[in-house]
């Protein structure tokens, strides 16, 4: 590979060459005026065919390697024991350190099994920011989550180096409410998601350990996206800069006890996950659960192939170049976008950049969806996709039927690892910028129809009378 200090002057330039290409439709603006329309101006209801640049999530959609497209060709498609799983074992304790591995179909069959065998009902499970699967699996089994990451994460504005952080004082005083007995572990995402791909420090990992430690309560890791936290240390952290991504990561995961991973992210595979662990006991009592609800512990849900293209794609996700390349995509985007004026979160995130949809369009009020309409006419303009992180995700309170309106109204452009270009990226930014210019142009949205659960996935929308407008003729009713 290229030398370190050389790569260091050069730009972040893919470390791979393309060798196949997946042929995208061309459609022309009244073709997506259309398709938006049919879809109820909601992106999840697009035909992906009618998509140029897809942005929904880096979920699932990463390019494989031709070493793990070779990888699926060795499946070993035994009912037991596959030869396949003891690779993914083999990865897993190599890279990542964890003595025991449970294969399951994605990350929250993993979720699921962990809350099942440590939460007991009326326990408390306080984590660095929530993420949907997590907390929900956290709730059915019994426990009810709390938030623990310091308030700097919830400020888009706010440049801290290490968003991801846990706040003692938050701790503390969660043991001083409940009491230590009550927290079976504390739930540490790496590159927190909702927080817009912001990292854990080591530092402040290695004082959760010793807290933990002292209160006698676990730590499990939603390694997720380790291997892009594990670059932002050795970029921002004082002492990792000579470190590799891969030692980094394997320290991260030393100083936890379990781990849950959506190996559709980090681990550059379509489908898979797996909970890992170091304690002998729980991966028997884990064994006992996955047989009931993934399938047998060696296979878990997955085809030999895909635990082998699993075990290749973690090897690759830690080296080096290939996390440069990655996160170098996701700031390329993000500072051409900062320096065109656009307000986006910052610092830019590992795996995708946030628009701030409430200064991008200040004249539609939050109840008309500001975000939502604003993915809408980011892919009739370019037929670039992206999704809605707003009030339309944040639902209703189910108590009294109220709208929540969170204080981050985004739209998120998430980059899939090793599918597109810097052109793409070119483009992606042309149409934002374009778009905001016109911003005045874009109108508010109303639900047609709105589903009782996650209503993002399937709500449909149509367009709503300005604000000025709607108020009179409420005021004539
Ligand atoms: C995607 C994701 C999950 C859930 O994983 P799935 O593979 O989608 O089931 C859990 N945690 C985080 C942080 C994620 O991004």
């Amino acid at each position: 590979m290229i030398e370190q200090p050389q790569s260091r002057r050069r730009s972040w330039a893919e470390p791979f060459k393309i060798k196949m290409v997946e042929l995208l439709k061309t459609t022309t603006i009244d073709d997506r005026r259309r398709a938006i329309r049919d879809a109820g101006y909601n992106t999840f209801l697009l035909r992906s065919e009618d998509v140029y640049i897809d942005l929904l999530t880096d979920s699932g959609v990463s390019a494989m390697s031709d070493r793990q497209w070779a990888g699926m060709m060795v499946g070993d498609e035994a009912y037991a024991g596959s030869a396949n799983f003891y690779h993914l074992e083999e990865a897993v304790r190599t890279n990542y350190g964890y003595r025991y591995t449970v294969p399951t179909h994605q990350g929250r069959g993993a979720e699921h099994i962990v809350s099942r065998l440590l939460i007991k009902p009326g326990d408390y499970v306080p984590g660095n920011m929530y993420f949907t699967t997590t907390r929900l699996h956290q709730e059915l089994a019994g426990g009810t989550f709390v938030d623990v990451v310091i308030d700097e994460a919830h400020d888009p504005q706010h440049e801290h180096p290490f968003k991801g952080n846990v706040d003692f004082a938050k701790l503390d005083a969660l043991v001083e409410r409940v009491g230590a007995e009550r927290i079976p572990y504390v739930s540490v995402a790496t590159c927190v998601n909702m927080a817009g791909g912001q990292p854990i420090s080591l530092a402040n990992l290695r004082e959760l350990r010793s807290w933990c430690d002292r209160h006698d309560v676990l730590i499990v890791h939603d390694m997720t996206r380790v291997a892009e936290n594990a670059w932002f240390i050795k970029q921002r952290e004082a002492g990792y800069a000579e470190r590799s991504v891969a030692s980094i990561v394997n320290e991260i995961c030393s100083l936890t006890d379990a781990a849950t991973m959506s190996a559709k992210k980090d681990a550059l595979v379509n489908i898979g996950g797996f909970l890992a662990m170091n304690d002998e006991a729980l991966y028997q009592r884990a064994c006992g659960l996955i047989v009931v609800y993934e399938g047998l512990h060696t296979y878990g849900g997955l085809a030999g192939r895909d635990m082998e293209a699993m075990a290749i794609g973690i090897r690759e996700s830690v080296d080096d170049d290939h996390i440069r390349a990655r996160i170098g995509q996701v700031e390329y985007l993000g500072e051409q976008l900062t320096r065109a004026g656009v307000p986006i979160v910052r610092p830019i995130g590992g795996h995708a950049v946030f628009l701030d949809a409430r200064r991008i369009l200040p004249h539609v009020p939050q109840e008309q969806f500001p975000a939502q309409a604003l993915a809408a006419a980011l892919y009739v303009d370019s037929g670039v996709r992206s999704m809605e992180r707003g009030a339309v995700s944040a639902g209703r309170n189910a108590a009294t039927g109220e709208n929540y309106m969170p204080k981050l109204e985004l739209v998120r452009l998430t980059i899939p690892r090793r599918v597109y270009t810097q052109a793409h990226m070119d483009v992606v930014a042309e149409s934002v910028i374009d778009v905001c210019a016109s911003a005045s142009s874009i109108k508010g949205l109303r639900f047609t129809y709105e589903p009782e659960n996650l209503r993002f996935f399937l709500g449909r929308f149509e367009e709503a009378a300005p604000q000025g407008a709607h108020a009179k003729v409420a005021g004539s009713v």
